[in-house]
């Protein structure tokens, strides 16, 4: 694939390849162990059957995409989601292999998803698709094998019904197949906020390079889920001034702070950030282009694209969603300067804090939440700077620094086992 195809026909796994390719180059990897580490390990389909509520059956397709084991067992989210597809599955995949590196923690990369639309299902029909689903790939799971976790419309239930299904087979309870759980289920304190919490210390420590203050950096948040409001929050909460939040119906925007504290409540009632009284109500695109310091996209994949970064006003982008920009829009970014904290890095948080949680389940030892936020502070700051410093060596732009810190200890971990024949 090529850089140069259109943005618009660009898969996610597309987008990584095209960065991955750059950065395979950059590192002089053999076009052998180029192409070994853009293809994922393993592919899995099944057809999950489920009684509906109505007494009809239906059939929904998953996947899981196991990328690399060659740092350790594969980790990575499972989304349930009426658009998911085979590709986007492999390319989220291939992008938590990086991440992991990235955070230096002991893990491949793998992603999961089901095509369906969890806002038409009850309850219990989602836990016969988990259960189902879980049933289909379990051979391939394990604290060993391959670990899930929460992603896009999957939460604490989603993983302790997998727990349980895959207890259940194994004929003991074992935490450690799944992260994300509940706390009362062998869950890690502090999980909930982790990805927002790492976004916010990757942003502390571009702060620090800037020598800016937080409480003149304006930060606009796009997002307002898990990852985006718990940003916001820690954000607000430490100093940080927010002047923007947006989620997929409305954006408000108040250019002398947006009260964070107020919002979360009105989102708890009322499910949207549309209609809050403590701002004014602009569109949902818009608020991409306001003037301020750190412009945290948090929801989906490619909302900047060429069509739209040169107008983003932000001197800092940190990425709290997976793949939010274009690799044409990465171009444009780096050369209007705009200081991207990619993906990989920013929101290596969460994947962080489910190592924290497998840890835990393994040792039967759980540790208070300031240990906690203290070993996930280290992980970020210390991948942060590996980043920069790579990107700065290299003379690369972060994006494609991350990717080759990230190939680089890959590759050295394979080139140490070598290829088993
Ligand atoms: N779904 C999250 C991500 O994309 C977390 C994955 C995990 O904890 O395994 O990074």
């Amino acid at each position: 694939m090529s850089i140069e195809k259109k943005e618009n026909e660009l898969s996610v796994y597309e987008s990584m390849a095209a960065r991955y390719d750059v950065a395979a180059r950059k590192l002089g990897l053999d076009e052998g162990l180029s192409t070994y580490l853009r293809t994922p390990n393993r592919e899995i389909i099944v057809h999950i059957p489920v009684d509906m509520d109505d007494g009809t059956m239906k059939v929904f397709d998953g996947f899981r995409v196991q990328h690399s084991i060659a740092r350790g067992p594969c980790k990575g989210g499972l989304r349930y989601a009426p658009n998911v597809t085979l590709d986007e599955i492999r390319g989220l995949a291939a992008e938590m292999t990086w991440k992991c590196a990235v955070a230096n923690i002991p893990f491949g990369g793998a992603k999961g998803g089901i095509i369906c639309d969890p806002s038409k299902l009850s309850n219990g029909e989602l836990e016969r698709i988990t259960r189902r689903y879980t049933a289909e790939i379990l051979d391939y799971i394990g604290p060993d094998r391959d670990v899930p976790a929460p992603d896009m419309n999957t939460n604490e239930q989603t993983m302790a019904w997998i727990m349980d299904t895959y207890s259940m087979h194994t004929r003991h309870t074992e935490t450690a197949c799944v992260t994300g759980k509940p706390l009362d289920l062998g869950g890690s304190l502090g999980r909930r906020e982790a990805t927002g919490r790492g976004c916010m210390i990757t942003a502390d420590e571009a702060l620090k390079r800037f020598g800016w203050k937080k409480e003149s950096t304006r930060v606009i948040v796009q997002g307002f889920g898990n990852v985006g409001s718990q940003a916001a929050r820690l954000m607000y909460e430490s100093g940080y001034k927010i002047i923007g939040v947006a989620d997929i119906s409305g954006a408000v925007f108040n250019s002398s702070g947006v009260d964070i504290a107020r919002l979360v409540e009105y989102v708890e009632k009322h499910k949207t950030v549309q209609g809050f009284d403590g701002g004014e109500s602009i569109g949902v695109q818009e608020i991409l282009e306001q003037e301020c310091e750190i412009l945290l996209p948090a929801a989906t994949e490619s909302v900047i694209t060429s069509k739209n970064a040169h107008k983003v006003r932000a001197k800092i982008l940190v990425e709290g969603a997976n793949s939010p920009t274009t690799p044409p829009a990465d171009d444009i970014l780096f050369e209007r300067g705009v200081f991207v904290i990619p993906d990989i890095l920013a929101n290596a948080g969460g994947v962080s804090v489910s190592y924290f949680e497998w840890v835990q389940d393994r040792q039967g030892y759980f540790w208070t939440e300031a240990v906690f936020n203290e070993r996930l502070k280290q992980i970020m700051v210390s991948a942060f700077d590996g980043v920069v410093a790579f990107g700065e060596k290299h003379k690369v732009n972060n994006r494609i620094a991350a990717y080759m810190l990230a190939i680089d200890r890959v590759a050295f971990c394979l080139k140490l086992r070598g290829i088993y024949a």
